[in-house]
């Protein structure tokens, strides 16, 4: 099979040193193209590439470097259709789905694009003027997951040109193809050198994470490559943004509007087959409403046309790969072993492909591995409570602290609870809603550092004080 995507080193398309890879469709379990592979002398040509383009590019104007991203926007937009086959293709997801994937893509650029840089003043007086400047920082080295393959590439990579940094990128090696076209992409803007790309299984991203002259990584994965990641950067600093696992629980108060929360729910922890960092994972429900809300929430389920998402009005798709439909699999067998009940799905559909229908399990409690590990996939445990309390302390009774949400009508209420959870974001009446303009990130094991809006926009920077003396 041959591959029709390249690798970009210094402005260049290049085939990969190494032998090409197979990347699956996960809705045919068979190969759909072969990705280049690059050497370890390809990573250094890479960083080199991006030590060398950084030294001009830093110092381009602000102006120009906003009006690059919103070419780059225009550019994605022009090519939205490819892109969304091809996140459909390699990650699996309904096609809609990747159209809004595409959409967020081009959402994002364009917001990164019109975000200012500020200066801060610290003092200005007789004796002296005081500033607070943001500098980009060098090479930025990115890293990123199979589940959100374009847009989260978007997330790390312009913020990153935008404030004057170059990188090199390194997508999963199961869904590479929409970052190698994006990369590609941003090479017909910004100058030779400024966007690399470098693909391979296995020993790319130590590579970079170990690499003396990447001044930061930004990564967005599995907690354990998180701490691996971090062991490595501290060899030259790296600073790292480090975006990582959850395990969000959803707290349902008595007094919630079932007729409004239940397909919310049903959305966000179904959301991308429950393949999302900030997917709702736990729900505790009071138990005044908790066969209520199970019912109504397996009718959900079973609703869900499930199937390629590539079949008009397919709207479930396949669980990305086979690890992870395993590990699904894995949890849900465990449940029904611990007592279970399973309320729509619970099983895999036969024939090819890695489908694993939307599952509703009730009756469970903490202590049991659905509820206490990270499924990141198509099934939710809810669990009832009686005591608000003993919900809360059970929710923030995980290593994880990624997200967090109370579904209620009384807000105020809903607010108190809230402000309780040990979580980066607290939704009320909502979950795993990201936004521009909103700072994301995580607490505990699910990782540090911002992402999106100003404060993501400075974790690309490095600050340096200006202290002009008037005596
Ligand atoms: P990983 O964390 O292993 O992989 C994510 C990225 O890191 C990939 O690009 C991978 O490259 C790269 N990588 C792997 N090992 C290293 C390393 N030691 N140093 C540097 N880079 C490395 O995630 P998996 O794909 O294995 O998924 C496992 C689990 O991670 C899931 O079950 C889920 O719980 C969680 N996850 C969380 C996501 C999130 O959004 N927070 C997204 C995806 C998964 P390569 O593909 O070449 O191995």
């Amino acid at each position: 099979m041959q591959t029709t995507f390249s690798l970009f080193i210094n402005g260049q398309a290049v085939q990969g040193d190494r032998d090409a890879f197979p990347v699956i469709n996960p809705a045919t379990e068979e190969a759909f193209a072969d990705c280049p592979a690059a050497s370890p002398e390809q990573v250094d040509q890479a960083v080199a590439a991006a030590a060398e383009a950084f030294k001009t590019y830093q110092h381009t104007p602000d102006a120009e470097r906003k009006a690059m991203l919103h070419k780059i926007a225009d550019l994605i937009e022009a090519n939205a259709e490819e892109l969304a086959r091809l996140v459909t293709l390699e990650q699996g997801k309904p096609l809609a789905l990747a159209q809004m994937e595409v959409g967020g893509a081009i959402g994002w650029t364009r917001y990164t694009a019109d975000l200012d840089i500020p200066v801060k003043l610290i003092e200005d007086s007789p004796e002296r003027l005081v500033e607070l400047h943001r500098k980009p920082l060098g090479v930025v080295g990115s890293i990123t997951p199979w589940n959100w393959p374009l847009m989260i590439a978007v997330w790390h990579l312009m913020p990153a040109i935008r404030t004057g940094n170059t990188f090199v990128s390194k997508p999963s090696s199961f869904t590479p193809f929409s970052t190698l076209k994006l990369v590609e992409l941003i090479n017909q803007v910004v100058p030779a050198g400024v966007a690399n790309i470098v693909t391979g299984e296995g020993g790319i991203g130590r590579a970079m994470t170990s690499h003396p002259n990447i001044q930061k990584i930004v990564f967005t994965g599995s907690t354990p490559t998180g701490q691996d990641i971090m062991r490595k950067a501290a060899d030259n600093l790296k600073r790292l943004t480090l975006e990582l696992g959850g395990n969000d629980a959803g707290i349902v108060l008595p007094d919630a509007d079932l007729d409004k929360v239940a397909p919310a729910i049903f959305q966000t922890a179904f959301l991308n087959m429950g393949q999302t960092c900030a997917a709702l994972k736990r729900l505790y429900v009071h138990e005044s409403q908790y066969d209520d809300l199970c019912q109504r929430l397996a009718k959900i389920a079973s609703e869900q046309k499930v199937g390629p998402g590539l079949d008009e009005g397919v709207t479930f798709g396949p669980v990305q790969n086979k690890a992870q439909f395993d590990l699904v699999s894995e949890l849900v067998e465990d449940a029904k072993a611990q007592g279970g009940q399973i309320l729509s799905g619970g099983a895999p559909l036969a024939g090819a492909g890695y489908f694993y229908p939307p599952t509703i399990v009730a009756g469970l409690s903490d202590g049991v591995r659905l509820v206490d590990e990270e499924q990141f996939g198509p099934v939710l445990p809810v669990v009832r409570y009686s005591d608000i309390d003993d919900a809360v302390a059970r929710a923030n009774n995980n290593v994880n602290g990624l997200g967090g949400s109370v579904w209620g009508t009384d807000i105020e209420a809903a607010r108190k609870v809230a402000s309780r959870l040990e979580c980066g974001t607290a939704w009320i009446n909502n979950h795993a809603e990201v936004l521009p303009h909103c700072p994301f990130g995580g607490c505990k094991m699910s990782g540090f550092g911002l992402e999106f809006g100003e404060e993501g926009l400075l974790e690309y920077t490095a600050p340096q004080l200006l202290n002009i003396s008037r005596g």
